[in-house]
């Protein structure tokens, strides 16, 4: 039994969040990520609110996260899983109508050998953690027609840090070798940086939830 203490959260406040950051990249999908179940709020309830507020595009951490969102939300919206593919989940992905997000090379080679379905790549920018090379063995990351390629911005909080536009100009060029491919490259913070930084869809957490440092035109509601 969890002994975590009990908080009222207003759902509300939450799409009101979500509707804010969506009107701030008024050319980019937003999309919702909920790992941890939900930032400690409850993925299911929280992901029904903006499935309802318009969202249609979600992010968990893990596959069994990925399962449950999918029974709580039912087909239609994505649902993708950012730790992508271990090798006793290979299979069931499609089943679950889940899309992994690939972000080594062994989970390429995993999912090349898998009977395939959708996916997302995400490159490594400049976090130097996680993600794929840029320049390695594109021709084998163009056959698994991505529906999505990303990348994490490692200093999005600090709007002045050299290290964004660096991580722009890399993922620019990157979303420009897969030219029918939508991109992603901001998570909360990025969503503040401005129009380039928001590529095709956005990927806020924490500001959905109330958190992050958004400039003062932006007013979140907290939850
Ligand atoms: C957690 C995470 C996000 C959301 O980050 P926030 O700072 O909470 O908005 C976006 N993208 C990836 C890859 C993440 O792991």
């Amino acid at each position: 039994m969890s002994s975590r203490p009990r908080a009222h959260i207003h759902l509300s406040s939450i799409a009101a969040n979500w509707q804010a950051i969506d009107r701030l990249n008024p050319t980019a999908t937003t999309a919702a990520v909920v790992k941890a179940d939900g930032y400690g709020l409850g993925a299911a309830k929280v992901s029904r609110t903006l499935a309802r507020a318009g969202c249609s595009t979600f992010f968990v951490a893990h596959f069994e996260e990925g399962t449950a969102l999918r029974q709580a939300l039912g087909f239609g919206p994505r649902i993708f899983v950012l730790n992508g593919p271990t090798g006793s989940h290979l299979r069931t992905y499609r089943e679950a109508d889940l899309t992994p997000v690939l972000s080594s090379e062994e989970q390429v080679e995993l999912w090349a050998r898998a009977p395939r379905g959708a996916c997302a790549l995400h490159f490594d920018t400049g976090m130097n953690r996680l993600g794929l090379s840029s320049t390695h063995r594109r021709d084998e990351l163009h056959k698994l027609q991505p529906v999505l390629i990303m990348s994490h911005l490692a200093c999005g909080d600090l709007p002045d840090h050299a290290l964004n536009r660096v991580q722009l100009d890399r993922f620019t060029e990157i979303a420009s070798a897969f030219p029918d491919t939508p991109a992603s490259l901001a998570a909360s913070s990025g969503c503040y940086l401005g129009k380039a930084y928001a590529f095709d869809l956005t990927r806020p957490g924490i500001a959905l939830y109330g958190g992050s440092t958004p400039p003062e035109t932006v007013r979140l509601e907290p939850t």
